[in-house]
């Protein structure tokens, strides 16, 4: 059982806090966002994950885990501190590692004794060591400690499961000390039965594999989504080009579903990341860049499928089935279905939209839709339905019913989730993402 401090309580910050309690280490989890705070000390989670409720309820209850906007008694308080902040986009281009420096001075300001600092927020490579100077800089008192790099890669929606059961754990550290407490922390994942691999390598290499692994993934989207833009064209299917690529073990059949592109706090911001990164040590990244420019298109693919059912745009009522960037999550954060709202209303249509759970989101955000009670509701005298998001519930819909309530019946599949001869037999002028080979 170690003394542990975590700091931020956002996606990252509370499942990490939450799990490391259920591990059975003591933790305190610190935001500085008052009523984000005040809510889970009620018991209330400020974002939807499965699960998360049930485990924050349960490890409170076996007094292993609290929540406090004190972060000087935290630090006081905890061997080992999670930096769990958010690390933006900066405006025109970088990271915004603001939040960062302002948790290493307070810990730097507050400690007592030896500490181990742990990042868990993506951060660029060489953030381990400007930490490192910067809390040296402003240590009110000499104390040791050491930085580790101990990226996170859960993804939202089964973020739990994810950081219970990792494909592998990223240590960068050089000190051996800090290296046996991280070790020991995460004993109950490494040792049997899970045997989850631990990679134990310097702190900049650590930094480095977060950004690689998500600028890989987000390679693998639009290079399938550019595939199926080809597939269109060729009379090819891209749901039969990905299954064939993805049955040779060096491929890989993950991440190779077509579709509008990637969203999420993650993926776009840790792109953008890695490609200044990249810049500034001098070596432009190419493939990236071209990366970032697909997916900035793809979204945008689906008003040209629009207009090329429906003509004009202007006083058109479109429905979204969807909003968030992928399902079980409430995350709107640069979800390509924004893009799709603003394009929609440019040319003057009116937009409808239902989403299982991040409707409430986008209506705190103030989104400019009109938001709906159901996907049934949503197709209510609508002109065209586009599925933005492949929540289960949307895969079971009763699609005649769905087509009696529309004005117009142009269905536009933006995750490729219906078998198209069943939709087309419903009544539908049914398109998707790279079906050229299943054109009617
Ligand atoms: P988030 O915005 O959900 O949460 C960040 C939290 O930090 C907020 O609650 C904020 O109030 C808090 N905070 C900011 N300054 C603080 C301070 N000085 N003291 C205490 N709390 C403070 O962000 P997130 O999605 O959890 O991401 C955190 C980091 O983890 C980012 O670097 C992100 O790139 C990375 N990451 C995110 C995911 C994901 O799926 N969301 C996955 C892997 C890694």
């Amino acid at each position: 059982m170690r003394k542990i401090c975590v700091v931020g309580a956002g996606y990252v910050g509370l499942v990490t806090a939450t799990c490391l309690a259920d591990l059975g280490n003591e933790v305190i989890c610190v935001d500085v966002d008052e009523a984000k705070i005040q809510g889970l000390q009620a018991g209330e989670m400020p974002i939807f994950e499965p699960g998360l409720a049930e485990l924050v309820q349960r490890n409170m209850a076996a007094e292993r885990m609290r929540f406090t906007l004190d972060l000087k008694e935290a630090v006081r308080a905890s061997e080992v501190i999670f930096v769990a902040v958010g690390t933006p986009p900066k405006e025109g281009g970088g990271v915004d590692l603001r939040f960062v420096a302002v948790v290493a001075e307070a810990i730097a300001q507050h400690m007592n004794g030896y500490r181990v600092i742990v990042n868990k927020s993506t951060v660029p490579a060489g953030t381990g060591a400007w930490m490192e100077e910067l809390i040296r800089d402003r240590q009110t008192e000499a104390h040791e400690f050491d930085i580790v790099s101990n990226p996170e890669f859960l993804r939202e929606g089964s973020a739990i499961a994810d950081f219970k059961a990792p494909d592998r754990i990223v240590l960068g550290c050089t000190s051996e000390r800090a290296m046996r407490v991280m070790r020991a922390i995460y004993e109950p994942l490494s040792n049997a039965p899970l045997e989850t691999p631990i990679i134990a390598t310097n702190v900049e290499s650590a930094e480095m594999i977060k950004y690689a692994s998500n600028a890989f993934l987000a390679t693998k989207i639009s290079f399938i989504n550019e595939i199926a833009n080809v597939c269109e064209r060729v009379g090819a299917n891209v749901d039969t080009v990905a299954r064939g690529m993805g049955m040779d073990k060096r491929i890989g059949s993950r991440f190779l579903h077509a579709g509008i592109g990637y969203g999420g706090s993650c993926f776009p911001k840790d792109t953008e990341g890695l490609i200044e990164i990249a810049e500034r040590a001098g070596y432009p990244l190419r493939i990236v860049q071209a990366v970032v420019e697909v997916n900035e298109a793809q979204p945008l693919r689906v008003i040209d499928k629009l207009e090329s059912h429906l003509g004009s745009l202007d006083g058109r009522s479109i429905g979204l089935l969807g909003l968030s960037f992928k399902p079980n999550t409430d995350d709107l954060r640069e979800a390509p279905s924004s893009k799709i709202i603003e394009a929609l209303r440019t040319r003057g249509a009116t937009v409808r939209a239902f989403d299982p759970v991040a409707s409430g989101e986008a209506e705190r955000l103030k989104w400019p839709v009109q938001l709906c009670r159901s996907a049934y509701d949503t197709a209510e005298g609508c002109d065209a339905l586009v599925v933005i998001t492949e929540w289960d519930a949307f895969k079971e819909l009763d699609l005649a019913r769905v087509r009696r309530s529309m004005r117009g019946c142009v269905l536009i599949d933006g995750r490729n989730i219906y078998d198209p001869d069943m939709v087309r037999s419903l009544g539908f002028d049914y398109d998707a993402f790279g079906r050229g080979g299943d054109k009617a």
